[in-house]
């Protein structure tokens, strides 16, 4: 999509080494080489790892000589693999990258939903470590890391698109206005209430606000579709982001950052990780500073809540212990994203065919985002282009119309 817009040229890859850790009751431990999203795809590196003793590596590998687990139910992805690779490989490694991601924890997360390769593993090679293993062989060497942004930020995207969309002719953009509701009139044409007051008719809508809030656009008109939009939990994450002098450090830091891997609520880190966004991406920091984004979840969403100062000084506090600054920042920002990442808990698969089932009778309003079939920006894109897709092609002469009321 950046190529499409003419940003080929600024698309930049993170820097090499990639070095992740995982930290672990105060010690920083590499995530080892080779690791898919939970499983290895190189023996080798989990079998020398320090993240695990080798009683719980042997646990791991029972996962060999196991009978296959999942049935038709959805299952959470913590029993899963509880059950098939034990209790540490949950708690050092799957519940910090997976639940990393999420914001939230895997007890509660859909294996269907989110990782559902797991159940092609099962149902094909019975042994997860042996499906991952061979995915590993069959893939191509020296592939590089897949993670990719834009030189002057992810904005750009945004930007670009836009400058795209204003050169066509009948393109209209109402922006920093919140819709309130969307109903259908007599005719059958969606109308689009605003809460300027403006009513925006339509003959096709898509719906790409996250689910709560499309519960509340259309349950005046479809309840029973709203009640299942609001079955989707929403987790409230922070992103606080730290810029120090390069003399903060004594030693410097290393690495493109850690995953809190750590146990027990007592003591823990408000963090479930931090990027060192200055060493894993080129040009996002002038030189001799160093810049450290500290990712909040749900769990500490009690701490976000409170002042901007009081949750600094907590990721301060854990800065500095964990990276050894020895100064106060010279830069603090914070973004607080407030029910804002889906999470697919278990049964979201049923949710959505219930969603589906309440909208069968308005196939000109489509959904798309983040709350659906995928929270990365790949998947969103997807989604977007998908319901883009069935609009043009249900779309016929008619022109959308615009009136004030
Ligand atoms: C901290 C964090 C880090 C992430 N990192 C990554 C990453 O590294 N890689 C990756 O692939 N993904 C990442 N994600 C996930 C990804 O960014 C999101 O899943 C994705 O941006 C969601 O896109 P969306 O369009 O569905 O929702 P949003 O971007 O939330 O868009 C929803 C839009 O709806 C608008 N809206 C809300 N209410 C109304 C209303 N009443 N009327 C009109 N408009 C309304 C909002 O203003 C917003 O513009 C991250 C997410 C978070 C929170």
């Amino acid at each position: 999509m950046a190529s499409r817009f003419g940003l080929a040229e600024d698309i930049m890859s993170v820097t090499e080494p990639r070095i992740v850790f995982l930290r672990r009751d105060g010690e920083m431990v590499p995530l080892p080489e080779g690791m898919g999203l939970v499983l290895p795809t190189r023996l080798g590196p989990f079998v020398r790892t320090r993240l695990f003793t080798w009683p719980q590596k042997l646990r791991a590998g029972l996962d060999v000589f196991l009978p296959r687990y999942l049935d038709q139910e959805d299952m959470s992805i913590g029993r899963f693999l509880r059950h098939r690779l034990g209790s540490a490989v949950i708690e050092r490694l799957a519940d910090p990258l997976i639940g990393g991601i999420y914001g939230t924890s895997i007890e509660e997360l859909s294996v269907d939903a989110v990782l559902p390769m797991l159940r092609d593993y099962e149902d094909e090679s019975r042994s997860l470590v042996l499906a991952s293993l061979l995915s590993g062989r069959k893939a191509p060497k020296g592939g590089g890391s897949p993670f990719r942004t834009l030189r002057g930020g992810l904005g750009d995207l945004i930007d670009a698109l836009l400058t795209h969309l204003r050169a066509h002719q009948g393109f209209e953009e109402r922006l920093g206005c919140a819709a309130v509701s969307l109903t259908t009139d007599h005719e059958g044409a969606s109308r689009l209430r605003l809460a300027s007051g403006e009513v925006i008719t339509a003959d096709v809508a898509v719906l790409a606000t996250p689910a709560p809030v499309t519960a509340t656009l259309i349950e005046g008109e479809r309840p029973a579709a709203a009640v299942a939009l609001r079955a989707i939990p929403h987790a409230s994450t922070a992103v606080v982001s730290m810029g120090y002098r390069a003399e903060a450090f004594p030693e410097p830091p290393v690495g493109h950052g850690f995953l809190d891997a750590s146990t027990g609520e007592s003591g823990r880190s408000p963090s479930s990780g931090c990027t060192i966004t200055s060493h894993k991406w080129a040009g996002r920091a002038p030189d001799g500073t160093v810049l450290i984004r500290s990712f909040l979840p749900e769990r500490s969403r009690a701490l976000v809540s409170r002042p901007d100062n009081e949750v600094f000084a907590a990721v301060e506090r854990d800065i500095a212990e964990t990276c050894g600054a020895t100064e106060e920042p010279i830069l603090r920002r914070i973004a607080r994203w407030d029910n804002l990442m889906p999470k697919y808990t278990v049964g979201h698969k049923d949710r959505l065919a219930t969603i589906e089932a309440a909208l069968a009778d308005r196939p000109r309003w489509h959904l798309a985002g983040a709350s659906y079939r995928g929270v990365g920006l790949p998947d969103c894109i997807t989604s977007g282009q998908a319901a883009a897709a069935a609009t043009l092609a249900q779309r016929g002469d008619t022109a959308s119309a615009t009136d004030t009321g």
